[in-house]
């Protein structure tokens, strides 16, 4: 027991308290300190700022840029841009809020050192696509981690946060957090004033394609574990959009990314007989989903959809042309740098399997699904919107605060606003630091309180798996097996299963229905009773408990919301095949789901959808 006579509490008090260093973090803390220059800015990440999160291993292009100064795009028309892709589904107050703000952003990158690439002949941003600029950006996460790191007053690295705290004055105040440090286990306390959420999206909720050695093998960062809906869910935020999980159509084995390839090497697919097949399924997905299949660009979703047919049929795999554009000595250095700036793991991948892009059309393939709030997707917490372009109905507070009184969040963590991607995120962030800092501004002397109960009653909860470990262990019958405990890696395993299985993965061709939801609902119950028996071998483990608690809660939600909405709104991402079609009549709304820790039970409810934009 001498790990836990070591262990030692760590008091911090922060005005705004930033959970998550990633690109939204970095803009909250940086927005903060512009906003609340007497402020007290604490950051608190689980990895290293400086290369944590989605964009650790840098990017090739800022996918959301306006060009505003040169006249090339303005704010609606990105608005129009992500409800189209979404299916008539986004948050248009909220889109348009980091539409117009964004490029400011991407200023300020290129301001810190990140280099964008310029086109020769106008000297504007060199264009991948219409809302996509090309970086060479292997050291993007660093620039932009430095401006967070010196406006925050403490940034504290390889701290997990694992649950909030609530102010024991007022019953829906945020208060703090808790969390505990990796590397030392020494259990930290966070009280904060108002709170940022910005903690990332979630991979590993789904089984993997790869297994077994591969299974960090991901297209989303495999340490995406979906503290940014578990924290906010635990205390009672509502959330919205929790079933449109997304699917990637990506280089096969190394996900690499297909952006650069098809929108500014101009390749294109095809199937296994060398056709073209998209048009093969217009009447059939017309039947489905009416007009929007003729809408450009064709929504993300319905492009997945041709695939997953053309493969059912017996003609895939799918292959990107790439032995054309390739012959092109600029291209083919477009091509590989491309990986090597964000992806080298596909290169590798390539290399292994003697796949030279040049001579040989690589596979595309389907990722499983992931949740997130900032790509081709909108899952996340239901935020107040901005006081001068948010309808009365998406406005009870500061812009991006959650229903939950000072807890904001930004980036992943907010549903509804789709395609804002790094930049987004981190002007999302901005805009939630902010506000964070006008509603501290005027909450004068009612501060919020921490009870000491509280945090002491989840210092035990936060440690119990190694206690479970201690005990458990003297009763291994083989290997690590215990008859009194499961290893988060276990539990994370059947997680993926069930969700694969029941809640439309990959070993389901996306596909499920009432009575499949209804079963992942009961089996995720008893999945969510044994969680009181992980056991973690040392802090490492015990992080990984932590992670699967999130994840699995964030499942659930996911679940809940699948089953609500009655119909096939994002054919390509998942099926009901019980409500085959979309049904604009019924539902074209959000969904809203409110968790209620005491009783475990989910409270859902439709919300509208207003078109702000024409
Ligand atoms: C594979 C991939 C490719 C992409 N390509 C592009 C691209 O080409 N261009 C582009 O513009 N965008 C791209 N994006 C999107 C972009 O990376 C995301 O939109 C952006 O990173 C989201 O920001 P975020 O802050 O919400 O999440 P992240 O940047 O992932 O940050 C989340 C942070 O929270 C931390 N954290 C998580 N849980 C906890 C916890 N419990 N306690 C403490 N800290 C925690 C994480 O360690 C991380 O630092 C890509 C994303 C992926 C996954």
């Amino acid at each position: 027991m001498g790990l836990f006579n070591r262990r030692k509490t760590e008091f911090v008090d922060a005005d705004i308290l930033v959970i998550g260093g990633g690109m939204a973090g970095c803009g909250a803390t940086y927005e903060s300190r512009y906003w609340g220059r007497d402020l007290k800015i604490v950051c608190v990440e689980k990895a290293n700022i400086e290369r944590s999160g989605a964009v650790a291993q840098g990017l090739y292009a800022i996918n959301c840029y306006m060009g505003m100064q040169w006249d090339e795009n303005q704010p609606e028309d990105h608005v129009r841009y992500a409800r189209n892709d979404l299916m008539g589904l986004v948050r248009e107050d909220l889109g348009y809020d980091i539409a117009r703000h964004v490029d400011s952003t991407v200023h300020k990158f290129e301001e810190w050192g990140l280099p964008i690439m310029k086109d020769p002949e106008t000297g504007r941003y060199q264009r991948e696509g219409k809302w996509q600029i090309m970086i060479h950006g292997e050291s993007y996460k660093p620039i932009v981690a430095e401006a967070a790191r010196k406006a925050a007053t403490e940034v504290y690295n390889r701290i997990m946060v694992t649950h909030l705290l609530m102010d024991k004055t007022k019953p829906n105040r945020v208060a703090g957090a808790v969390g505990f440090n990796v590397r030392s286990g020494d259990f930290y306390v966070f009280r904060g004033k108002a709170v940022i959420v910005c903690a990332g999206g979630a991979s590993h909720i789904y089984k993997p394609r790869a297994v077994g050695e591969g299974m960090g093998r991901t297209w989303y960062a495999p340490w995406s574990s979906a503290s940014a809906y578990a924290l906010p869910i635990l205390v009672g935020a509502k959330m919205t959009q929790m079933e449109n999980r997304i699917v990637l159509t990506r280089f096969k084995d190394g996900y690499g990314p297909v952006g650069a390839y098809f929108l500014h090497l101009k390749t294109y697919t095809e199937n296994v007989y060398g056709k073209e097949y998209e048009s093969t399924w217009y009447e059939h997905t017309k039947n489905l989903v009416g007009d929007y299949i003729d809408r450009h660009p064709v929504p993300t979703c319905l492009r997945n959809h041709a695939i997953l047919e053309e493969v059912k049929a017996g003609r895939g795999p799918i292959r990107m042309v790439t032995k054309e554009a390739f012959q092109d000595p600029h291209k083919e250095t477009v091509g590989w740098e491309n990986f090597l700036g964000m992806t080298i793991g596909q290169a590798v991948v390539w290399a292994s399997q003697n796949i030279d892009p040049k001579h040989t059309n690589p596979e595309l393939t389907t990722s499983e699904p992931y949740v997130m709030g900032s790509h081709a997707t909108c899952s996340g917490a239901w935020a107040s919107g901005p006081s001068d372009y948010a309808p009365s109905e998406y406005q009870w507070g500061y812009n991006r605060m959650m229903t939950v009184d000072g807890l904001f969040g930004a980036g992943d963590t907010i549903g509804g606003t789709a395609h804002k991607f790094s930049s987004g995120s981190f002007t999302e962030g901005r805009i939630a630091g902010k506000a964070a800092v006008n509603y501290v501004n005027d909450m004068g002397s009612d501060e919020p309180q921490v009870s000491e109960a509280e945090y002491e009653d989840l210092q035990k909860v936060v440690f119990q798996p190694m206690e479970n470990y201690q005990v458990g262990r003297n009763e291994i019958v083989a290997g690590t097996v215990s008859p009194s405990y499961i290893l988060p890696i276990h539990g994370l395993q059947r997680l993926e299963k069930l969700m694969d299985e029941y809640v439309g993965g990959i070993g389901a061709h996306y596909t499920t229905n009432e009575w499949m939801l209804n079963r992942a609902i009961e089996l995720l119950g008893m999945l969510k009773e044994d969680l009181n028996s992980l056991a973690a071998e040392d802090l490492h483990q015990l992080q990984r408990a932590w992670e699967l608690h999130h994840r699995v809660l964030a499942s659930e939600s996911v679940t809940q919301h699948t089953l609500f909405r009655e119909e096939t709104r994002w054919p390509g991402y998942y099926y009901r095949a019980d409500h085959p079609k979309l049904d604009d009549e019924d539902w074209h709304c959000f969904t809203v789901s409110q968790y209620d820790r005491d009783s475990g039970t989910w409270q859902m409810e439709k919300a509208p959808v207003y078109h702000i934009v024409d």
